[in-house]
């Protein structure tokens, strides 16, 4: 696999995916948060410093047009120019990502052309659009447009010399950008960027090499989202924390009352195998035993403390309570890796966020006083440590949603694979 370290780009036209999917103010149409502007920075410097010139293509949104020419105002790259060229000077735009060939061709040594929004093109994706699944035509559309797919891809590769992947966050997606037009690019001129190196770094040292004791924590509202990841995490951690919403139907599957805590029916047995497999692998599973409990779902809800399994009829429970607190903490910074994914409570309420926070603070403890490699993935445990101010505390906040959480349960992510050879 080649390097990107290793790669002098020298007199090379490098096309870059990146991830410019970036929030914007709805009234200015201004970038309101660049973190992946910035994130994408050393990767282009590189290739800009080394004598080479950068090719950007990114998606923003979901743009849903069937003309590749009538896309969403909304949703063009257009409007991330400035917020480039702050950190970039003078950027060139092209239109049409799809007709960008003399733009292209044009283009000096030195210099960075944006691509417009690849997703006005359905090809980006691979799906046809203004055919309903259901239509007996859509299998034939669908047929087609894997093909088109591939021309859209080999397009974008005839602009450059080289191919490089900084986009994470969309690597689980078998995209033209993201996977296909790697298929144009013999192995030595096709590489990930720095952004994705150190991505699949973190999540590779805690999936493969990660130091003893390894705790995973888990919450959130479902099991059935994160049944996957605890499977192929069962083998590999020595404590797996549950927190969250998820906790009641494994207090349910274990007899518990719940009252009206949120509950998966149809997954007690799912969460009684779970159980099982951690004591036949002498996995320490740490369940909440107290909790705080509201009348309602609500912000202001009324609230009480009980016994995670007897939560009184009519209340449910939006957080965990101070032994429960007390123990996961301990368990948390005594450990020397830490991979954490969902909010032990309803965090987005003032009321309901204490236990959240105090994982957030054992992990950033773990991390300061014993020296552990803590992970943090998945949107909502990153806005946590966010709320917290600890991001510069841990060892590693993934960026990658979806893409970080498929990473783990063991699945070969195409953008990953067109590079890596994952089989
Ligand atoms: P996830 O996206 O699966 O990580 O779930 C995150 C969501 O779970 C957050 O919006 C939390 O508010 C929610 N959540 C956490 N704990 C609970 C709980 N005890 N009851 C209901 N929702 C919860």
């Amino acid at each position: 696999m080649q390097l990107i370290d290793n790669f002098n780009f020298a007199g090379k036209k490098a096309i870059v995916r990146v991830d410019f999917n970036v929030p914007l103010n709805k009234e200015t149409g201004e970038v309101s948060d660049d973190t992946r502007i910035r994130g994408a920075l050393p990767t282009i410097k590189k290739i800009i410093a080394d004598g080479g010139c950068a090719i950007l293509m990114s998606h923003m949104g979901k743009p849903k047009n069937e003309d590749p020419h009538k896309g969403d105002p909304k949703f063009s790259l257009k409007q991330i120019v400035p917020a480039i060229e702050k950190y970039l000077g003078k950027i060139q735009f092209a239109a049409d990502c799809a007709d960008a060939a003399d733009q292209a061709k044009n283009l000096k040594m030195g210099e960075i052309l944006l691509l417009e929004n690849l997703r006005y093109y359905a090809e980006e994706e691979g799906k046809p659009r203004g055919i309903d699944k259901e239509d007996p035509k859509y299998d034939e559309a669908k047929k087609a447009m894997k093909d088109s797919q591939k021309k859209f891809a080999k397009t974008l590769a005839s602009y450059a010399d080289v191919y490089v992947n900084d986009a994470f966050g969309t690597a689980h997606r078998k995209h033209a950008s993201t996977a296909v037009i790697a298929d144009s690019f013999d192995e030595a001129n096709k590489m990930f960027g720095f952004l994705i190196n150190k991505e699949v770094e973190a999540m590779d040292k805690v999936l493969n090499s990660a130091q003893k004791p390894f705790t995973a924590i888990m919450g959130g509202a479902k099991v059935s989202d994160k049944i996957m990841i605890i499977e192929n995490l069962l083998d590999r951690v020595d404590n797996l924390i549950i927190g969250g919403g998820m906790t009641y139907t494994f207090v349910k599957a274990l007899g518990g009352n719940i009252g009206n805590s949120l509950c998966e029916a149809d997954k007690l047995d799912v969460a009684m195998e779970v159980l099982n497999k951690a004591k036949a692998k002498g996995v320490n599973v740490l369940l909440p035993v107290d909790a705080v409990n509201a009348d309602k779902f609500d912000a202001n809800a009324n609230t009480n403390v009980s016994k995670t399994n007897e939560t009184p009829d009519g209340w449910m429970g939006l957080d965990i309570a101070d032994e429960t607190i007390k123990t996961f903490s301990d368990v948390i910074a005594k450990s020397k890796t830490v991979l954490w994914n969902g909010p032990m409570g309803v965090f987005e309420f003032d009321k309901f966020a204490k236990g959240t926070s105090a994982v957030a603070q054992a992990v950033a403890k773990a991390t300061q006083e014993n020296g552990a490699f803590t992970l943090i993935g998945g949107g909502d445990s990153v806005a946590a440590i966010n709320k917290n101010k600890l991001a510069d505390k841990v060892s590693y906040v993934s960026t990658g949603g979806g893409a970080m959480l498929e990473y783990m349960e063991g699945k070969v992510l195409p953008g990953i694979a067109a590079i890596r050879g994952d089989k």
